[in-house]
């Protein structure tokens, strides 16, 4: 049986637009200001889509959805986490697992770990594992200026 792992990490600033939601693995989370991006800046489904297509050697989601693309404007990053998992599946992969570490002084994971995990889940079609973790004051995370994610994955070859 091949296997493969992956990791993958993203980072995105706080906007000061109150309209803009803050979505992390596909959860709209309230009471905290949405992150600054291109997309929806969802930055727990960006880590696990640069992770998939890390283990695999498909590149990045910065060469698969360019920021210059308008195609991409405030697109459902869900929507891309899907069809990154669509293009392992075409090429014979298919997840095994995934853990990802959420990076955040605010807003307090746990109240959303459920949701978010089963929304990955449900994409990815395995089990996934969100854990939440604060800066300790360190750095700009600490500052709470944004919010960070690393995730790391395990496929297989199944066929
Ligand atoms: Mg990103």
């Amino acid at each position: 049986m091949t296997m493969r792992v992956g990791n993958g990490f993203d980072i995105h600033r706080f906007g000061d637009d109150p309209d803009r939601p803050l979505v992390l693995a596909g959860v709209v989370v309230p009471g905290t200001p949405g992150l600054l991006g291109h997309s929806d800046a969802d930055v727990v489904a960006h880590a696990v889509a640069d992770a998939l297509l890390g283990s695999v050697g498909l590149g990045d989601i910065g060469m698969l959805f360019p920021d210059t693309d308008d195609r991409w404007r405030g697109a459902d990053s869900i929507e891309l986490l899907a069809e990154v998992v669509r293009r392992l599946r075409a090429d014979g992969w298919r997840v095994v697992n995934v853990d990802c570490s959420v990076i955040a002084e605010r807003p307090a994971i746990a109240p959303h770990r459920e949701q978010m995990r089963e929304r990955l889940a449900e994409v990815v079609e395995a089990p996934v594992s969100v854990k939440g973790r604060r800066a300790e004051g360190i750095g700009g995370l600490g500052r709470a200026e944004g919010i960070a994610c690393l995730a790391s994955v395990l496929v297989e070859r199944d066929r």
